[in-house]
């Protein structure tokens, strides 16, 4: 992605530069920044809440004033009606994500989405009754991936294994995990990684592991809570089982509101799978004859449970525009150059006052670094976020920022770098 070499300055007149070249640059007035004394904050916490697009509220007003001028029939008439709504999104979120509109659904959230994908595509049997994650994942994938050793009568102390770093290192070798995949994948039913790890910024190599794991029998699933929106995806030639992702992080669809499943095509017609089921799933032609047989609507959407909740996807509607419009191509690039860019500042400040943990191949990271201070990271954060910054803390001492393509600048980078030389030092 990052052929074309830039060399970079640490002016702020190159960073105005940079800006002023950036083909992406408007995006940015289609967002709504928080405020610090006048001016717009240094936002590098599009990772964990993104920014409000100003056409969410136009969007969610919408659909406020359709209820209350049609009631019920807000259903089938109206500005956009409810009852295909959710089709509105489905070839944008395929985009995003690199899959056939077949493939992809928004629905619920991120944890409901990963149980609901488990019941289907975690199948353990006395022979076969592991799930390989990493080590570092996120407590709530830990917590419902245990949940579901644990439902099937497995014991998630033996039948969970932990993928970590080798001693004296802090991110995971793309060469262990598939040896691992090698070595244990005749027990393992489903390998399940968040990609990229919402701590360390590391992004994993998706078709090599998909490839290694199917070779050896197994089920494939990514958490790409940190991926969608912002790693370039190609999830249907990747060809793993299934992928979930939340909409709130790099997606800016808003606090809380529905994530986005993938289930490849080759499950599209499988009726056979084990799935729970909910009405919204079955067959359109046929749901509201209310039979009591369920006929799920082939491909993604046949996971649908419940009539989704209208003003949330009216918001996140407002952000896959812009994705739409940007293309994740564009972006991928702008956000290679945005990171590679922080990099080169921080690499600047005097020794030992911040090293760097996410890897610094761009091909193994987003747009996120992982930082590491040798003073109190809680303190210093506190003093960041009284000069306008905000990043955020993760628990032992890793500071995140993550420059979000689609409205940070390199002007933020600059004075993001800026305002950390002031405070790390006292
Ligand atoms: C953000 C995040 C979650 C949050 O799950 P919700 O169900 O949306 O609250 C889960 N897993 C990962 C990897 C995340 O980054």
């Amino acid at each position: 992605m990052s052929s074309e070499v830039v060399r970079f300055e640490a002016s702020e007149e190159f960073a105005r530069r940079m800006d002023a070249e950036d083909s992406l640059r408007s995006f940015r007035e289609e967002f709504l920044f928080p405020v610090h004394d006048g001016e717009p904050a240094i936002y590098f916490v599009g990772n964990s809440l993104g920014l409000q697009p100003r056409k969410a509220k136009t969007y969610v007003l919408e659909a406020l004033e359709d209820w209350e001028k049609l009631g019920v029939e807000g259903h089938f008439r109206g500005t956009r009606p409810w009852m295909p709504y959710h089709e509105m999104l489905t070839e944008q979120t395929a985009r995003l994500v690199g899959a056939h509109p077949i493939e992809v659904v928004v629905m619920n959230t991120l944890s409901v989405n990963l149980h609901l994908m488990m019941v289907s595509f975690y199948q353990p049997t006395r022979e076969r009754p592991k799930i390989l994650m990493e080590a570092g994942a996120f407590p709530s994938d830990q917590y419902a991936v245990a949940s579901q050793v644990r439902f099937h009568g497995y014991d998630p102390d033996k039948d969970i294994l932990r993928l970590a770093p080798r001693e004296g290192e802090e991110t995971l070798r793309t060469e262990d995990i598939l040896d691992t995949i090698e070595r244990h994948g005749r027990e393992i039913a489903l390998v399940l990684l968040g990609n990229v790890n919402y701590l360390t910024g590391q992004a994993f190599d998706m078709a090599a592991i998909t490839r290694a794991a199917h070779k050896q029998g197994c089920r494939v699933g990514f958490d790409l809570a940190h991926g969608a929106g912002n790693l370039q995806l190609s999830l249907h030639d990747d060809g793993p089982d299934f992928a979930v992702w939340c909409s709130y992080k790099y997606l800016n669809g808003g606090p809380g509101t529905l994530g986005g499943v993938f289930v490849h095509e080759r499950h599209a017609h499988n009726k056979a799978l084990p799935r729970f089921a909910g009405w919204w799933g079955h067959d359109k032609q046929t749901r509201f004859q209310m039979g009591p047989d369920f006929e799920p609507i082939p491909g993604a959407e046949g996971w649908l449970l419940s009539n989704p909740p209208i003003f949330q996807l009216a918001a996140l509607r407002a952000s896959l525009e812009l994705f739409d419009r940007a293309t994740m191509p564009a972006l991928r690039r702008k956000s290679d150059r945005l990171t590679a860019y922080l990099e080169f500042l921080l690499d600047r400040l005097p020794p030992g006052v911040v090293r760097i943990t996410t890897p610094r191949d761009p091909k193994q990271r987003g747009a996120q670094l992982s930082l590491r201070f040798s003073k109190d990271p809680r303190r210093l954060l506190e003093k960041l976020n009284s000069a306008g910054v905000h990043c955020d803390f993760r628990s032992p001492d890793i500071i995140r920022a993550a420059p979000a393509p689609l409205y940070n600048s390199f002007h933020d980078v600059y004075r993001f770098v800026g305002v950390l030389e002031r405070h790390a030092r006292d």
